[in-house]
């Protein structure tokens, strides 16, 4: 019994990574990997996306801070602004983690909630309400993620402009965050996200 214990255990080590490959799009590749299963039991569908590295490394730095350039050009597609009021705007997530992944921020630049006026802190605040009544509206999700990421450490992607995440969820869609979790598909694109907002907003 023994032997055959230790037997199965060293061709299991001898077991090498497969990869079988289909090409999704436009470079993107799907593939299943099969590796030592008595150190990572699941397989589990990647989606390979180099190109999306440039953007973690932060290799691509845009021309000044995108949320001001973005306060700017007002509300358009371009910029992806879709509702602006006095101090605060409400912008698609360029890289959404769920469908409806929208940032509300003061229109000020400036990376620190204790510096905000008071008049630029209760628009901000009033403005995140309206958000989350837009997403009800729109999206109907079971609840809403509202979060800030509040300085570089605490994982801001731009920690010097101030912006709240607010990320619709549905029951069931617990793999949300696409680089721990499996292959995310998003139902529908930024522009048909940014039409749904658009048509929301000039209503109120
Ligand atoms: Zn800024």
């Amino acid at each position: 019994m023994a032997k055959k214990k230790t037997a199965k255990k060293s061709s299991s080590k001898k077991t090498t990574p497969k990869k079988s490959s289909s090409k999704v799009s436009g470079g993107t590749v799907k593939a299943t990997i099969c590796i030592n299963h008595e150190i990572w039991p699941m397989e589990r569908d990647v989606l390979f996306r180099p190109d999306r590295m440039k953007y973690v490394r932060k290799l691509i730095k845009p021309e000044g801070c995108v949320f001001c350039n973005a306060a700017k050009n007002g509300v358009s597609f371009d910029s992806l602004c879709v509702y602006k009021t006095k101090h605060s705007m409400v912008v698609l997530n360029k890289f959404p983690y769920n469908s409806g992944h929208v940032l509300v921020l003061p229109r000020r630049h400036c990376g620190d909630l204790l510096k905000l006026s008071d008049g630029e802190y209760t628009d901000l605040q009033q403005t995140i309400r309206v958000t989350m009544a837009a997403i009800n509206s729109i999206y109907e999700p079971g609840g809403i993620n509202l979060g800030l990421n509040h300085g570089a450490v605490a994982g801001a992607g731009i920690p010097e402009h101030l912006h709240y995440h607010m990320i619709p969820r549905w029951s069931g869609d617990l793999n949300f965050f696409p680089l721990i979790a499996e292959t995310k598909v998003l139902v529908e694109s930024l522009e048909q996200t940014y039409e749904k907002f658009l048509e929301y907003f000039k209503k109120i």
